[in-house]
């Protein structure tokens, strides 16, 4: 690309992005707009993120209200929407109490110190042991990468750290064979995100409640990109009859503003005494007074109702263009956190859907995922259809199965 824009960006950004070579503007509902003037429906909302659109003129009005009051104390101090916030994501969640971070990765990191805080609190000085999934995605950090189930995103980063185990998602026998005397948790996305849009059984969780709960081991959900509504519940255990000890949350809880959360059962998060653990910007008042008024959109504008209605929607046409399409191998998902698998490699067709106005993602190199903001309508679901019907048409029956 000769944008002078892009050339600038690639010259002085890190480049750990493969980016498209578009420059996006501005953006309003599930539309943005890039400085060419052209204009995208957007099915991935900064990846699970803007779950109430961009430009939301509620939250835009909630944080410019706050910005004007205060926007950063140390945590020395309370402030009210911290407390607030805390105390709305109790109400709503299995959870006692709640530690605020930055970021998915961060939340995560929280959790993992307090598995190994809990157990050494009891004397248990070797609990430190966490079983992860195959496949899984916690983030970027030492700690969370060493979490991460994704060998290729560890190449280069030896060490990663010590006393992470690693089993097939979704294979209780497998999980029960390797949970030992040093195991303090198991750590689980309710479904799989980057990892591939992947669903367990639907009772595979409470078998791992159940393994957990017979060996003393601590539940950890990451629910960072499944949480906020993305499944169609507010958090993706909902859907499986069970309560974590642990849950991570980051994503959509601000909308796009940077916020993570660590939330935790009383008996392990009392662990966290003064001093144990901290963070400097950590639910500051202007990301925790956005990320409350996220949360009453939820109840003014029955948001849920509305995700698991273009979910099904979405889901029922994706499946219509699987029937039609051999090279379509699965749809897959819950909610709007949707996928398909094609039978070959498909990053090119997010190139083809972006030139015709659609921005979606693809992961695994043979998933195409879709996980537009929350309010997306069924206009804008058919004209997607509609798009991939013509693209996958254009492909003719003969795809390489590469
Ligand atoms: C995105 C994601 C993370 C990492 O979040 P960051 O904010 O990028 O650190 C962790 N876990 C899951 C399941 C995610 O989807």
């Amino acid at each position: 690309m000769n944008d002078p824009i892009i050339q600038k960006a690639d010259q002085v950004i890190a480049a750990t992005y493969a980016r498209f070579p578009i420059i996006i503007e501005r953006g309003k509902g599930c539309t943005l707009w890039d400085t060419a003037g052209r204009q995208y429906i957007d099915f991935v909302a900064g990846i699970a993120v803007c779950n109430l659109g961009h430009s939301n003129s509620k939250l835009i009005e909630a944080l410019i209200k706050q910005a004007e009051i205060l926007w950063h104390v140390s945590n020395l101090y309370y402030t009210l929407p911290q407390t607030e916030l805390a105390e709305l994501l109790i109400n709503k969640s299995f959870a006692d109490r709640v530690f605020f971070a930055n970021s998915g990765a961060e939340a995560n990191e929280a959790a993992i110190k307090l598995a190994r805080k809990y157990f050494q609190d009891k004397g248990e000085n070797n609990r430190f042991r966490v079983i992860a999934m195959e496949q899984s995605f916690h983030g970027r950090t030492m700690a969370t990468l060493s979490a991460t189930g994704q060998p290729k995103l560890k190449l280069g980063f030896d060490p990663v750290l010590n006393g992470f185990d690693f089993v097939p998602f979704n294979d209780i026998n497998a999980l029960a064979a390797k949970v030992s005397s040093s195991t303090s948790a198991i750590l689980i996305e309710p479904v799989q995100g980057e990892g591939g849009v992947r669903c367990p059984d639907s009772d595979y969780l409470k078998k791992v409640r159940k393994l957990c709960d017979e060996t003393g081991t601590l539940l950890i959900l990451d629910e960072i990109q499944t949480g906020m509504g993305r499944t169609g519940k507010l958090f993706g255990y909902e859907h499986f009859g069970i309560e974590p000890d642990i849950m991570t949350l980051a994503k959509a809880l601000g909308n796009g503003l940077p916020i993570g959360a660590m939330l935790a059962k009383e008996f392990v998060a009392k662990a966290f005494g003064p001093g144990s653990h901290a963070s400097t910007f950590g639910g500051t008042p202007l990301v925790t007074a956005a990320a409350l008024k996220v949360l009453k959109i939820f109840d003014e504008e029955n948001i849920l109702e509305h995700c698991n209605d273009m979910g099904s929607y979405l889901k029922q046409e994706l499946m219509r263009l699987k029937d039609k399409y051999d090279f379509i191998e699965d749809v897959r998902g819950m909610g709007l956190l949707l996928g398909i698998k094609m039978k070959f490699k498909a990053r090119h067709l997010v190139q083809d859907c972006m030139e015709k106005g659609f921005l979606i993602n693809c992961i695994q190199e043979k998933i195409l995922r879709f996980v537009p903001p929350l309010i997306i309508s069924k206009k804008e679901i058919d004209s997607l259809i509609n798009c991939l019907d013509k693209i996958f048409a254009g492909l003719g029956k003969n795809q390489p199965e590469n």
